[in-house]
């Protein structure tokens, strides 16, 4: 890690409102760190700046945190000495195997406070327990026979958290929930205003799950919820300006890092970045127009061309990398994979010359086509990027599966703790639902 890593990570915790999502509050709404004249507020700030680099780092040494905040070590060991009564943080037992120097005591998130993550997808509910660090405790992907109703979501959240609250240590607990939504969610109240893969329109998901549970929720779209865990936990961490791209069985979804901020617009829906346009003669697309990236470049054509069956959806791209390197794979799989690398290029050409990122992150179904066909991507953001050198974009991979959206709902939940970490724990001591 450098240096700069740890001043963007004090930039962003110092802007905790520029994420798009909206909560519905238990209790009353901590304000952000920001840095203030009095004592306090600085005390505040400085826990809320080192919680958040072990939450993002996930293990880091008292020195490290010394130079990543710019603190001294015995400011640095105060503030770790309050979290660590908080509950917050573990100091653990100095690693023995280091070769030089003295060996440091590392600091690492603790297993005290969790969050709730909740996903609904077309085919399935995913909830999971996530701890500080992105840990994420125990999924379970609850399958459903069609796309579930949000009445059928508050239902199967509801069965799922009870069992998982009855065999929690006494000693953790549940702060709240996130929810990473297939669709665009209003970022004032949290209610979503459509999910078309869903069949929702005007659901006031957060209110009726905040009722059932009686916990704060908050609500946001999935690939925005990704992005954010892309910019806390995965490739960009270490980067300012990124598009993410993931691609799952809803259609493709995005978010955008831009000078460190994640773009929301004006009202909360920038980054549809799926509805790009790729083909002016192109498909019907779920928005209404044609010709958009989701229109295009789908999940089911891979799963179709390369009979995967739906409900195996995640061994797709095992399945269809193993059908290339074997040379077994079908002329028509062959040809859906380059003409859906070509339109994915053409997109990317387009939100580079847009947006000058340093990084393009794909997940989902997109690694398919990045690992097949990785000239025809990388031509086609060095092509966008007029200036040569100075406008070098690389590509990489997110992490497989669906862990990103379900870390970074989990992230939504933390929210608070993470801006103000000695508040969050007292107004949330007896927590209820609006
Ligand atoms: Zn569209």
């Amino acid at each position: 890690m450098d240096v700069g890593a740890g001043t963007r990570d004090l930039l962003r915790r110092d802007r905790p409102d520029v994420e798009s999502n909206s909560k519905i509050l238990a209790g009353p709404r901590p304000n952000g760190a920001t840095l203030g004249s009095n004592r306090d507020t600085t005390r505040q700030h400085n826990l809320s700046t080192v919680l958040g680099l072990v939450h993002s780092h996930t293990e880091l040494s008292r020195a490290e945190l010394t130079r990543l905040t710019g603190l001294n070590r015995s400011t640095i060991a105060v503030l770790v000495g309050e979290l660590v009564q908080l509950g917050l943080v573990l100091e653990n037992e100095p690693d023995q195997r280091q070769q030089h120097g003295r060996p440091s005591i590392m600091i690492t998130p603790g297993p005290s406070v969790l969050a709730l993550a909740v996903n609904p997808d077309i085919d399935a509910v995913n909830v999971a327990l996530v701890a500080l660090g992105g840990r994420i405790v125990n999924p379970v992907r609850f399958h459903t026979v069609a796309p579930p109703s949000t009445a059928e979501v508050v239902n199967i959240v509801s069965a799922i958290y009870t069992g998982m609250v009855a065999s929690l240590p006494k000693d953790q607990r549940v702060l709240g929930v996130g929810v990473a939504v297939p669709g665009l969610v209003d970022p004032v109240d949290g209610t979503v205003i459509e999910a078309p893969q869903l069949g929702w329109q005007e659901q006031r998901l957060a209110t009726q799950l905040s009722e059932a549970l009686g916990l704060p929720v908050s609500c946001a779209n999935d690939a925005i919820v990704g992005a954010r865990a892309q910019a806390t936990f995965g490739a960009g961490r270490e980067v300012s300006d990124f598009v993410y791209l993931f691609g799952g069985a809803s259609g493709i979804a995005g978010g955008i890092l831009s000078g460190g901020q994640l773009l929301r617009g004006a009202t909360g829906f920038a980054g549809q970045l799926g509805h790009t346009l790729v083909r002016t003669d192109g498909a019907s697309c779920s928005c209404g127009s044609t010709g958009c990236l989701e229109a295009e470049v789908t999940r089911e054509e891979l799963l179709q061309a390369s009979g995967v069956p739906a409900d195996l959806a995640e061994e797709l791209e095992a399945t269809i990398l193993e059908l290339f390197e074997s040379g077994t794979a079908s002329e028509s799989l062959r040809d859906l994979v380059t003409r859906q690398s070509q339109l994915l290029s053409v997109a990317l050409r387009t939100l580079v010359r847009q947006l000058n990122p340093s990084l393009i992150i794909l997940g989902g179904f997109l690694r398919i086509l990045a690992k097949l066909c990785p000239s025809v991507l990388d031509e086609a953001v060095h092509a966008a990027g007029a200036r040569g050198e100075r406008e070098h974009v690389t590509i990489e991979l997110a992490p497989l599966g669906e862990d990103p959206v379900i870390v970074g709902a989990a992230e939504l939940a933390f929210e608070d703790l993470l801006a103000n970490p000695a508040r969050a724990l007292s107004t949330d001591a007896t927590p209820t639902a609006d």
